[in-house]
């Protein structure tokens, strides 16, 4: 019998996946804890949707994006930008290729999971004020009680004026707060399961405490609550019925270990691919081949419907404008199109095993993570990449030295998820889910490895700069 080197075979025929430290270059490290810096910024500047789109914008006319306006005529090198009622954002950078060859996409949401205020907000118990709340995206409400919030939103006004509302960002502005039970007389409390510990009702905001006016008048609390709002903002309570106004954790990212090798932060969902979307985009030294394009989109926790959501019209509108000033057909564009569907999966946690399977979950540090299909239970509400996409990708990927694993969101039937993916892929459009893995995904403060940021930038490019 022939001897066989079984260590040179394996070596050959098994997978090579490993942590991506043993992988990335020593002179990457540095950019990309400089890269890291800045989307900690950029978390810190938007913590609501409406927010990250105002930041993107800023940022894409730095870099020398204009808006795009319907009729304007197009050439290669233009750098675009449409923003969609303030929430979400579509840029172009038109490349040397026409439309009809397809464009490169990556597309990511800036929303995410929050406590909006409800329309009749405001009210008094007890001689304290409070804002009424309603819970946006799948959060778990025992993480939202005992933690500093802050309010940020506008309110619309009849007279067509907004004002913008923020409460808590500014260096010693007083943050707000959702109380809970004390231990002492947390007996009953503690035996209720997680999901129903704290009721939904009961995420109310303590506004304040300090009456205004004669002892025996009533709601004093809370009309010193409407002055201090009407002093600042101009605004009366009927005004609340047209308002969005979101509390959001009010913490500023911040490195996570005594290595630094993480990031601590509200909102890495998704805006830790959004980011890497649009920064990817924006470092584009000369015109792609193909016209690259980046949607970062409004509405994904919520099942992306309205007229910001991925679903919305206002992608195919952008994207038909700048296909008619080629006179090309936008199916045409669509059928030779590719996305990228940039959304954050889950992390391995070790501290919850029983639901991952090892063999197919995401690890911190080993890459951005692409994921075939999502859905739950067998694929449902999952667009399933073909084969060829996927391989497409592998290909993009190893050529870019991006460092990035694929992977199953959880274990089969104990959960799932879903992002935008389906409704790119329902444009026929190629498309393949990809993203950084998350620990304590949705939960005020989650945590993403630098590594993964990092990669999942480079990812971007590649996509940006394929030529086929
Ligand atoms: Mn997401
Ligand atoms: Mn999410």
């Amino acid at each position: 019998m022939e001897k066989t080197d079984s260590k040179e075979l394996k070596k050959q025929l098994f997978s090579t996946k490993k942590n991506g430290y043993d992988k990335i270059a020593r002179e990457e490290l540095p950019l990309m804890e400089s890269y890291c810096r800045d989307y900690m910024a950029y978390l810190d500047a938007g913590k609501t949707e409406r927010l990250c789109a105002a930041e993107t914008i800023r940022l894409a006319e730095k870099a020398g994006y204009r808006p795009y306006v319907r009729g304007m005529e197009i050439k290669t090198g233009d750098k675009l930008y449409v923003c969609n009622r303030g929430k979400a954002v579509m840029l172009a950078h038109i490349g040397e290729k026409s439309l009809a060859e397809g464009v490169q996409i990556a597309a990511a949401h800036i929303d995410a999971p929050r406590l909006d205020l409800k329309p009749n907000p405001l009210y008094e118990e007890s001689e304290m004020a409070f804002f009424k709340t309603h819970y946006y995206g799948g959060i778990r409400k025992y993480q939202w009680v005992t933690i500093p919030l802050e309010l940020h939103g506008v309110v619309a006004l009849k007279d067509g004026t907004s004002v913008q509302v923020n409460i808590g960002a500014d260096n010693g502005d007083p943050k707000l707060i959702i109380t809970d039970l004390l231990p002492h007389l947390g007996q009953e409390q503690s035996k209720k399961p997680l999901g129903s510990a704290i009721p939904a009702e009961t995420l109310n905001l303590l506004l304040g405490s300090r009456p205004m006016g004669d002892e025996d008048d009533s709601s004093r609390v809370k009309l010193a609550v409407m002055k201090l709002l009407h002093d600042k903002y101009g605004i009366v309570e009927d005004d609340f019925t047209s308002a969005e106004l979101e509390a959001v954790p009010a913490m500023n990212a911040c490195d996570i270990g005594l290595d630094r090798s993480m990031i601590g932060a509200y909102g890495h969902d998704d805006r830790v691919c959004g980011y890497a979307a649009l920064r990817a985009l924006l470092d584009l030294e000369q015109a792609p081949v193909k016209t690259a394009v980046c949607m970062l989109a409004d509405k994904e926790e919520i099942g992306s419907d309205g007229v910001t959501g991925m679903q919305s019209a206002a992608f195919d509108t952008f994207m038909e404008d700048l296909c008619e000033a080629q006179n090309v057909a936008l199916r045409v564009c669509y059928e030779n199109s590719f996305c990228l569907s940039a959304d954050v999966t889950a992390a391995y946690d070790p501290d919850f095993a029983e639901v991952y399977e090892r063999r197919n979950a995401a690890f911190v540090n080993y890459g951005i993570g692409l994921c075939k299909y999502t859905g739950a239970r067998g694929k449902s509400g999952a667009s399933d990449a073909d084969a060829e996409t996927v391989a497409y990708v592998r290909r993009l990927f190893d050529d870019a030295s991006v460092i990035w694993q694929i992977a199953e969101l959880g274990k089969v039937d104990m959960g799932g998820g879903g992002t935008v993916a389906m409704y790119m892929a329902n444009r026929n459009i190629n498309t393949l889910d990809a993203g950084v893995p998350v620990l304590s995904m949705h939960a005020p403060y989650e945590t993403v490895s630098k590594l993964d940021c990092y990669e999942t930038y480079k990812g971007m490019k590649a996509v940006y700069l394929a030529e086929k």
